[in-house]
């Protein structure tokens, strides 16, 4: 725990002494300044120095007994089931998720380099982080994989994500269902005594709130990103500015903006789907499966182009349909903006094939095959439509 603390006073300290030469990008670092009760989040680190030295063990291989530890319990012995860690020092716990897979990793030669336990609304999380020998960590893309070729996914606010394929995911707007819960909730605490017991429990319910809210946006979206990366052998991506895109346009006092409202509720639908966090979620995913992964540039007109005949018409964001001048193509503009982009991606991994001129570039380029949405995707408005990852209502 001690030399956690330690180590993120010294990244703390680095960050705000190169924020101050100049020698570190983003936003300017403030000194470093202690944990408090109010501010921060509650959570410690154990490191990996401390765990191998103590008594730490996530499971112990041995003979099956079928010990059960409660909460608390037994700082030895062996733990035979999936269901309990031990923390150096604080006893044997009771989880609620598995941890099989964290004891396959182990079991094929996975290190634990350090422990984290933290709290969010009520609930305890404990989190390990496992380095693992590099020989596992990557696969190929199965056949049926490279049958379906390569997609491309056009992120939007009216519909989560739009592929080449001609599929439609829907946005679940999470947002929008607990926004009148959490909106409610703020309303009462507002008119509550501060400081008051029944403050202090409406606020606790407003964070369990927020916090349910979080999961059910992280395993949305975990389960697209899975399905995206377990289907296809190459995804293409449109690079977005998300800073920029969401940037707020109240203006200043003497030349105040436009639309301010409007613009804040397409800000929160935008962050409401999270386009950085699927980039992320799909570049480590892709990783695992050996998934190729292409970001084309945020200044490519997806949506202007046509997808089948290459000419460009400008069209306006409330046009939900692409008309063509020129061929006379009608497409749902997404699915058009989606096509743009897994073409785009394949033209750019083609060239840097073709520059490196490597003799197996063929087969690299193998992943990139387009399969184009069948004849129903003409006439645009057939477009199928997919019902988002399970268990969740739109
Ligand atoms: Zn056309």
């Amino acid at each position: 725990m001690l030399r956690s603390g330690q180590k993120q006073y010294e990244q703390a300290l680095d960050n705000f002494f190169k924020s101050q030469n100049g020698s570190r990008a983003g936003q300017k670092m403030g000194k470093p300044r202690f944990k408090t009760k109010t501010r921060s989040t509650d959570s410690f680190t154990i490191d990996a120095v401390d765990i191998s030295s103590s008594t730490m063990i996530i499971r112990d291989i041995g003979p099956k007994d079928h010990a059960r530890y409660k909460t608390g319990e037994a700082s030895t012995g062996l733990i035979a089931d999936y269901r309990h860690v031990r923390l150096s020092h604080l006893g044997t716990f009771r989880v609620f998720g598995s941890t099989k897979v964290l004891v396959r990793q182990l079991d094929r030669g996975g290190r634990i380099k350090s422990c984290t336990v933290s709290r969010s609304a009520d609930r305890w999380y404990v989190s390990f982080l496992v380095e693992l020998p590099t020989e596992i960590t990557r696969s190929t893309p199965t056949k049926k994989q490279y049958k379906a070729g390569a997609v491309g996914v056009d992120l939007g606010v009216k519909s989560l994500a739009s592929l080449s394929t001609g599929e439609i995911i829907p946005n679940p707007r999470f947002l929008r269902t607990a926004d009148k819960k959490i909106k409610r909730l703020q309303r009462k605490i507002a008119r509550c005594q501060k400081g008051s017991k029944n403050s202090i429990r409406l606020k606790r319910r407003l964070a369990r709130c927020h916090h349910e809210l979080a999961l059910q946006r992280a395993g949305y979206l975990n389960e697209l990103t899975s399905m995206l990366a377990s289907s296809f052998s190459a995804i293409a991506l449109e690079d977005l500015n998300v800073a920029g895109m969401t940037s707020s346009a109240r203006g200043t006092v003497e030349n105040p903006g436009k639309n301010v409202k409007q613009k804040a509720g397409l800000n929160r639908s935008i962050l409401d789907i999270s386009p950085g966090r699927i980039r992320t979620l799909l570049e480590y995913k892709c990783a695992d499966r050996g998934v190729e992964m292409q970001v084309i540039d945020r200044f490519f007109p997806s949506s202007q182009l046509c997808s089948s005949c290459g000419s460009k018409t400008t069209i306006p964001l409330a046009k939900r349909i692409y008309h063509c001048d020129v061929c006379g193509g009608v497409i749902d503009r997404d699915v058009n903006a989606a096509i743009n982009i897994v073409y785009e991606a394949k033209r750019l991994v083609e060239q840097k094939c073709s520059e490196h001129s490597a003799p197996e570039g063929a087969e690299d380029k193998r992943p990139w095959s387009v399969h184009l949405p069948s004849t129903q995707y003409v006439d645009g408005l057939h477009t199928r439509k997919r019902q988002g990852p399970s268990g969740h209502s739109s």
